[in-house]
């Protein structure tokens, strides 16, 4: 037996097998060097998802004809800067995608340098044909057929058209997210996906490339700690989504996906929205070269931090400083499926006016997603709130006189011994006042922490719960954080903790309840959090066992009270699950639903 060198193609076609894993990461490699080469304008075009056809045309500088049979060779490259490997800012610089996609595909190259001619040439699965001239304008063109077809191993795992489109998108998404500057048109069998303008801002790209509400709905972030700097659009959480597919990163320019980055966007998040739930973010973190490893694996968007927990810190502090910043706004105005309920509500007439109404708003408290409850639930929740529907009407009328210039309003009224009412300059405001109030009692126990601690109620005898083992275990772990608190408890024999003191802003309370729910959350975070994370949590936990419940009757100083300082208290737009504690209807909207519009 002798030793051989594997022949060239072969070399390349197992490279392709890293490079080239789908049509979506060959369309990739073809648009960095486009944006590599300098390009304003990127189209692409697809067809059948990338597995037919993809083609990447860009105006950027195009390479002379004697180069051309060069940018095939395996390892060639234009982009190695003379010193070192960190110093790299284009998006390639190993030299493999050409040559690996060109091995597995039938492809042709066009280009041409401003200075020169077009000239182009064909590769099939690996064979390189003549170079032959071409009339085109400056730039590149780069067509991709019949990906895999000679590797039906390889064409096997290619999924539907559907599904390798999908992937496709995403790519291009990410990649025309980062560049702002350049104009990117993306195309699906003919059909215009979308067309992005050169040199778009920020804002207006990300919002164009997930959902143009979120140009309403989102806060700037920008924020700099030593020689990193964070900068992007955070959604505000009540705009959120049950998939985590709109949350998008960028290192140095570079799209990633990331546990990291990902697990700090979550845990900013994480005491404004429940845990199904998630945020839309555009985050783009630029730092030096030697911060960042970027290149772990050349198809993989996975990045490694020299110091991760500063990264990470950065993030959550960076995102909660924005959303502090962004004060108490929920996502406005109320949504138009809500308005077209109280008008179907209106016609259908059967019930009397007040009962009728009044639920329809109601705020979803179960685990719908949208912000209006299901019918059923409406008049659930009004057969069990009717007996005191009366009397939380008769709730009198506060400061009438006064002229109403604060944003929440003057509390009008009680319905439902659940919802207040509120007149503002402009409109009528409704705010559901558990969800607030927990929001309101979470946010003082922050401060509170952050400054002198929360203050201890001492139990006389102690309380002695009985948990599982391992919940013990965990609450022990814990118990130098809980006391900061003022929830003071150790560990009671193999199954049970003894609880001393009781954080005393939040009264009377249920310690079995209590440690239960905080062990649970600890089991449900026991990926090692960082603490202002945990505290987060346990404040979080205990906010919800102290509010005020829905179904109580507050007078109209307590109702004032609490929209005071729901003005005055950050992110009380939102219940710490992240659905909106209020919910306004301008006097222009109530006239439409009238209509005297
Ligand atoms: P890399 O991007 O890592 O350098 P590639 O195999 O992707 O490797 O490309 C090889 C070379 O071909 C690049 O370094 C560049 O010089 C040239 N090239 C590829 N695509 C383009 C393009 N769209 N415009 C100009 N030059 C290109
Ligand atoms: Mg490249």
């Amino acid at each position: 037996m002798s030793i051989r060198r594997l022949p060239e193609n072969l070399v390349n076609r197992i490279a392709a097998g890293e490079v080239v894993e789908r049509p979506a990461s060959a369309m990739k490699e073809l648009v960095e060097n486009a944006i590599d080469a300098g390009a304003t304008r990127i189209h692409i075009r697809l067809s059948g998802g990338g597995i037919d056809a993809i083609m990447v045309e860009d105006d950027g500088c195009g390479i002379a004809r004697d180069e051309i049979a060069l940018a095939f060779e395996r390892h060639a490259t234009s982009k190695l800067p003379d010193a070192a490997i960190e110093a790299v800012t284009t998006l390639g610089f190993r030299g493999e995608a050409l040559p690996s996609i060109a091995s597995v595909a039938q492809l042709t190259f066009e280009s041409r340098t401003a200075a020169g001619d077009g000239w182009a040439v064909h590769i099939d699965n690996g064979r390189m044909g003549a170079t032959q001239p071409v009339a085109m304008t400056a730039g590149t063109r780069v067509s991709v057929a019949a990906l895999f077809e000679k590797i039906p191993a390889r064409r096997k795992f290619l999924r539907s058209p559907r599904a390798e489109y999908a992937a496709c998108l995403d790519a291009a998404r990410r990649l025309a997210m980062a560049r702002g500057d350049i104009g990117f048109i993306l195309e699906q069998d003919g059909r215009v996906i979308f067309n992005l303008p050169v040199g778009q801002d920020r804002l207006h790209r990300v919002a164009a490339l997930t959902d143009r509400a979120l140009a309403d709905n989102s806060v700037a972030i920008d924020v700099a700690r030593g020689a990193m700097r964070l900068s992007g659009v955070a959604g505000l959480p009540t705009f959120h989504r049950g998939m985590a597919d709109h949350q998008y990163l960028f290192v140095n320019g570079r799209p990633v996906k990331d546990k990291l980055l990902s697990g700090a966007v979550r845990g900013a998040y994480a005491d404004m929205l429940s845990r199904d739930r998630h945020a839309v973010v555009a985050l783009f973190l630029d730092l030096p070269g030697e911060e960042v490893d970027v290149n772990v694996h050349p198809a993989k968007a996975e990045v490694r931090f020299r110091d991760p927990q500063f990264v990470r810190g950065l993030i959550v502090g960076g995102l909660r400083a924005a959303l502090d910043a962004g004060g108490n706004r929920a996502a406005q105005p109320a949504s138009a499926a809500a308005m077209a309920l109280w008008q179907v509500e209106g016609e259908q007439g059967d019930a009397p006016y007040m009962g009728n109404a009044q639920p329809s708003f109601a705020p979803s408290n179960g685990q719908s997603n949208g912000y209006f409850a299901a019918p059923q639930r409406r008049f659930d929740q009004f057969a069990a709130l009717a007996p005191l529907a009366g009397k939380a009407l008769g709730a009198p009328p506060s400061e009438d006189a006064r002229p109403i210039d604060a944003p929440l309003g003057i509390a009008r009224g009680q319905v439902g011994a659940t919802y207040i009412i509120a007149e503002a300059a402009d409109g009528l405001i409704l705010v559901d006042q558990h969800a607030a109030h927990e929001r309101l009692v979470l946010e003082r126990l922050r401060r509170d922490v952050a400054g002198s601690g929360v203050a201890a109620q001492q139990l006389l005898l102690g309380d002695v719960v009985e948990m599982e083992e391992v919940a013990c275990d965990r609450l022990e772990d814990a118990a130098a954080d809980l006391a900061n608190f003022g929830l003071e408890i150790e560990r009671f024999g193999p199954a049970a903790m003894l609880v001393r003191a009781t954080p005393a802003p939040l009264g009377h309370v249920d310690c079995a309840r209590l440690l239960r729910d905080i062990a649970d959350d600890l089991a449900a975070h026991d990926a090692p959090l960082s603490l202002p994370e945990r505290i987060e949590h346990v404040a979080a936990t205990f906010a919800c066992h102290h509010s005020v419940r829905a179904g109580r009757v507050l007078n109209a100083a307590e109702m004032n009270a609490l929209l005071r300082e729901m003005e005055a208290t950050p992110h009380s737009g939102q219940c710490n699950h992240g659905r909106p504690t209020w919910v306004k209807l301008d006097f222009a909207d109530i006239e439409k639903l009238f209509a005297r519009r």
